[in-house]
């Protein structure tokens, strides 16, 4: 480009300006090109193609509005969702997660983002073996509320496990030996007799080692 503008002598600066400008290229584009001030370019085509620069002005002023109304439009749906909070459960945002809050955006990840689930439930097997008294709570409390918001599958899954149990009839037994034990711990309970609870305690640990399988 250099070359072919040197090679060229004054008169046909002007055409290749006109030219490049017509090339939608910036006055500062241009001007650097020849080694002129970019109020020379413009004093340049000013004179030689008064109409297109007009054209080219409106054209400018037209995109900065238009791109000016854009972010105005983008700012009051910020502010509506604001408004509006979480789609899923209406509480304040602060974070922009998919229009979540942050709980929501992490329960939503959990199910949908490829790779989150296995990432999580390899850190949480990690976490449970370097804690495990306090995992075992944490899953007791999650079987608990299981049972209580899927009591009929609960009941269903018992009765099949049951009548599984009495094709077995030493089996059977030791789980109603196991059952007993349970029904006199919570009796106990109830009584606040601690003696017996301790003791029928043990027992119940004794059956859980002679577990049949
Ligand atoms: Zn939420």
């Amino acid at each position: 480009m250099d070359m072919y503008i040197i090679e060229k002598n004054m008169k046909d600066r002007n055409k290749v300006i006109i030219d490049l400008f017509r090339e939608r290229r910036t006055y500062q584009e241009i001007g650097d090109m020849f080694g002129i001030s970019r109020e020379r370019v413009r004093q340049i085509l000013k004179k030689y193609v008064p109409d297109e620069i007009k054209e080219r002005l409106l054209e400018v002023k037209k995109r900065t509005m238009y791109k000016h109304a854009e972010m105005v439009e983008r700012l009051l749906e910020r502010e509506s969702k604001l408004k509006r909070g979480c789609i899923k459960c209406g509480k304040p945002i602060t974070i922009f997660n998919r229009d979540m809050c942050r709980t929501c955006y992490s329960k939503w990840a959990y199910y949908n983002l490829p790779g989150r689930k296995a990432r999580c439930m390899a850190a949480a097997k990690k976490w449970c073996k370097e804690h495990p008294e306090a995992a075992k709570k944490i899953n007791n409390r999650a079987a608990l509320r299981w049972y209580h918001k899927n009591k009929d599958k609960a009941m269903t899954y018992q009765k099949k496990y049951i009548a599984n149990l009495k094709l077995d009839k030493k089996r059977y037994d030791h789980y109603k030996k196991g059952m007993s034990i349970r029904n006199r711990i919570n009796y106990y309970k109830k009584k606040d007799d601690k003696e017996k609870l301790y003791h029928w305690q043990d027992k119940l640990d004794n059956w859980k080692k002679n577990k049949i399988v």
